[in-house]
């Protein structure tokens, strides 16, 4: 699937109904037959265009969440099978994940769906 690019649709709408008036004064001012037929092509053209980007389907979005690992050294041990456990704890919903011998930890939090990159609104 392309990529999807988030687009302010009411601007575009406001942007195409300005052009379609626009067009009806041209075609109100015109002077010969030609250009009036002209300028009602163009109201047309800008009228179905603003039409189709006010019917558009939305799509479902949801906002991005940041966080960070906080690192509970406290908590950390050796199993007797040689396990190390390392523990993290998720700063949005706080949940304490148990790395155990992982060497890279989850760019994402399996429990909150937080990018762990430590961003603007982490927790
Ligand atoms: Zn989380």
């Amino acid at each position: 699937m392309p990529e999807v690019r988030l687009i302010d649709a009411n601007a575009l709408f406001n942007d195409l109904k300005e052009s379609a008036n626009a067009a009806r004064e041209w075609r109100e001012e015109a002077q010969d037959e030609e250009t009036e037929i002209r300028a009602e092509q163009a109201h047309g053209t800008f009228v179905e265009c603003a039409l189709r980007v006010k019917n558009a389907p939305t799509i479902e979005t949801e906002p991005v969440r940041h966080g960070r690992w906080i690192y509970a050294d406290v908590l950390d041990y050796k199993d007797p099978n040689g396990v190390i456990h390392v523990h993290g704890m998720c700063s949005r919903c706080r949940l304490i994940y148990d790395f155990r011998n992982m060497t890279s930890r989850f760019r994402f939090c399996p429990n909150c769906g937080a990018r762990m990159d430590g961003g603007a609104d982490n927790g």
